[in-house]
């Protein structure tokens, strides 16, 4: 570890009343301080006893505040890599407050979000990807979001073996150029070959997993559109309603539509509200309409309601040909429940994708199952197989992807070897950077940026 470090602390819990806090000190200090503000009720201190629940006091200037319990990580075997400890204390605001204070009035300094990853990451126990796994699972609204962040193992591992593969052709390459005469190649220029063209093969197959990665984690963005009483407002709630508990609002920055997100089979979707604009009488709704069109626009899914029920009408027609072109776009064939009386084909001949249901009376399985073929790829296990899921991976992967073809080209049409080694080092660079071996500082800051303080 070549940066020195302080010793820092914060409260991990969430801010608010609770059955217990936990406030975790991590650094050089971090026996010492906590030896200032804890006094044990048995024998032996928490670094006594690693890993190990030690019951006492906590002290405040001397005098007892609550009294919990305190476990020591000693390092190297702890999150930080650092000597670790965490405090239990009562969950009320003030008294986790006022211990967190004693802890710094005891030499500890307030940790900056995400610095106890951050610290994780550079004292080698966590690759990037990683530390990015789980900023996506303090973030999860989906069952899938949480199994993704918990694979973030398989797609380290496989990261890796990617790097030594590349590394042991780039030395390959090296040693043709470093001693030409000598032979001291560990590969012949067809194993070289061969196994350049499968690495490639490996990473292209990898980057693209990050179509299914990126649906499932930062999500698809998308909106329901419809002439009025068709049914927008029933799907929506159908949509929002379900597994309710962990959808979130989340106002909308340059506009004031509602977002929500909302788990969709393995896709979240991110669905615009502007079926309220529609479905309400609102006095100005011209302004409605215009956002609407303005969601449409930067909409890559649009659900594109219709009923089943009576036969198509101007208004559907209307709204059939001003749906962007580009997108995804779905036709629901709503009120599936009452006798069909639309012109299918009509529908069929502008939208690829059908989903016959019903808001009121139906499920939304049919609509997630299309979702789900759409914006995911179903040959690979959530879970299991390694799934890139940040922008930042991806577009790492496709730099490494392309220097890794340009060596390959230079190969294959007999090119003298410093020609691809320098494709080879430029691979090597961009794939150290996926999992931040090769990574610099400013993208390291911004990654942890995301952190909540106390992680
Ligand atoms: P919006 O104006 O497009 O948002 O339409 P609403 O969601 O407000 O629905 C308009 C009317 O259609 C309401 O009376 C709903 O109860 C009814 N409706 C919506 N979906 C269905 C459905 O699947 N089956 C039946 N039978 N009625 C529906």
């Amino acid at each position: 570890m070549s940066e020195h470090f302080s010793t820092i602390a914060a409260i991990s819990t969430p801010p608010g009343k609770g059955g217990v806090a936990l406030i975790r000190v991590s650094g050089p200090e971090a026996f010492a301080v906590v030896l200032r503000v804890f006094r044990p009720r048995g024998k032996s201190l928490p670094w006594e006893r690693p890993r190990t629940a030690v019951y006492g006091d906590f002290l405040s200037e001397g005098e007892v505040i609550d009294d919990g319990l305190v476990t020591a990580f000693p390092a190297p075997a702890s999150y930080t890599g650092e000597d670790t400890v965490e405090l239990s204390c009562h969950g009320g605001v003030l008294i986790t407050r006022t211990l967190l204070e004693a802890l710094f009035l005891a030499g500890a300094v307030p940790a900056p979000a995400g610095e106890f990853t951050r610290r994780a990451y550079l004292s080698g126990r966590l690759g990037l990807t990683e530390a990015e796994a789980i900023a996506t699972l303090l973030d999860a609204k989906s069952t899938a979001q949480v199994r993704l962040s918990a694979a973030r193992g398989v797609l380290a591992e496989r990261l890796d073996a990617y790097y030594r593969e590349l590394l042991t052709l780039t030395s390959s390459a090296e040693a043709v150029i470093d001693f030409p005469e000598e032979d001291l190649a560990e590969l012949s220029t067809e194993e070289l070959t061969r196994r350049l063209h499968a690495l490639r093969e490996g990473m292209t197959a990898l980057t693209g997993s990050y179509r299914t990665g990126r649906s499932v984690t930062e999500g698809v963005r998308a909106v329901i559109v419809g002439r009025p009483n068709v049914g927008k407002s029933c799907l929506y709630n159908l949509l929002v309603g379900e597994e309710a508990a962990i959808v979130s609002d989340t106002p909308g920055t340059t506009r004031d539509l509602l977002e929500r997100t909302v788990p969709l089979g393995r896709v979240l979707l991110r669905l615009t509200d502007t079926a309220g604009l529609h479905a309400s009488d609102d006095p100005i709704e011209t302004l409605g309409m215009d956002r609407a069109r303005r969601a449409m626009e930067e909409a890559e899914l649009l659900l594109s309601v219709f009923d089943a029920s009576a036969p198509l009408t101007d208004e559907d027609r209307a709204l059939m040909a001003a749906l962007p072109k580009g997108r995804t776009a779905v036709a629901i064939l709503n009120k599936s429940d009452l006798p069909t009386r639309i012109d299918r084909q009509e529908i069929e001949a502008r939208f690829e994708n059908l989903v016959e249901m019903s808001a009121t009376c139906g499920t939304a399985t049919a609509l997630c199952e299309l979702c789900d073929r759409l914006f995911t790829d179903g040959a690979l296990s959530i879970g299991e197989d390694p799934i890139v899921s940040s922008a930042r991976q991806y577009a790492a992967l496709c730099r490494t992807c392309e220097a890794l073809t340009a060596a390959e080209g230079a190969l294959l049409a007999g090119m003298p070897a410093d020609m691809y080694l320098a494709d080879l080092e430029a691979a090597l660079s961009a794939l150290g950077e996926v999992d931040g071996r090769t990574v610099n500082e400013e993208i390291v800051r911004e990654i942890f940026s995301h952190f909540c303080v106390g992680k």
